[in-house]
């Protein structure tokens, strides 16, 4: 298996639902919130295929690099899950890192809140993300689905329908 963003993502917000992604099981493709998601990034910043290059890292797809200034930009629709994007984007710096890029930053736009968060990566942190990456391969090799989480999250996620049916 081979890590990716998305899973990096999904480890942070859900096991169940990486689990499900990571076997094929997909609904956010027919989720509003992850469409709304990705218009609200087009229309915030209609130039930023102008000023930012898209970069592939093996597996790995980096939507906006300042290649110039060394900065991962990534956009995000609410802060709900602020702690899977940051995961997310200490493994973008993680990445380059690894194809010798160093000190690269990063920063998490979240336009309709008019936020920014900036991230760094700090050195002490490879060996989390690591670890980070040997549970999801160690996860997504269960043979069964990891318990449904119940939590505030389930609300707003495109799996709930799945998860929840049996008790509705
Ligand atoms: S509905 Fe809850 S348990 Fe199911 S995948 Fe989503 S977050 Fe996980």
């Amino acid at each position: 298996m081979l890590v990716n963003a998305t899973h990096i993502n999904l480890y942070h917000v859900c096991k169940r639902e990486l689990w499900l992604h990571y076997h094929g099981v997909r609904m956010e493709y027919n989720s509003d919130l992850v469409a709304e998601g990705k218009l609200l990034g087009e229309l915030s910043y209609p130039d930023r295929s102008e000023k930012y290059t898209e970069l592939q890292l093996g597996n790995v797809k980096i939507d906006y690099y300042d290649a110039r200034n060394k900065v991962v930009h990534e956009i995000k629709k609410s802060d709900k899950v602020e702690a899977a994007h940051r995961a997310q984007v200490m493994y973008y710096l993680y990445r380059l890192l690894l194809v010798g890029i160093e000190g690269a930053t990063g920063i998490i736009e979240y336009p309709a809140l008019r936020q920014k968060e900036h991230v760094i990566l700090d050195p002490g942190e490879i060996e989390k993300i690591q670890k980070w990456e040997r549970e999801i391969i160690e996860i997504c090799s269960r043979d069964k689905c990891p318990q449904v989480l119940r939590a505030k999250i389930c609300k707003s996620c495109s799996y709930h329908d799945f998860c929840y049916i049996e008790e509705e």
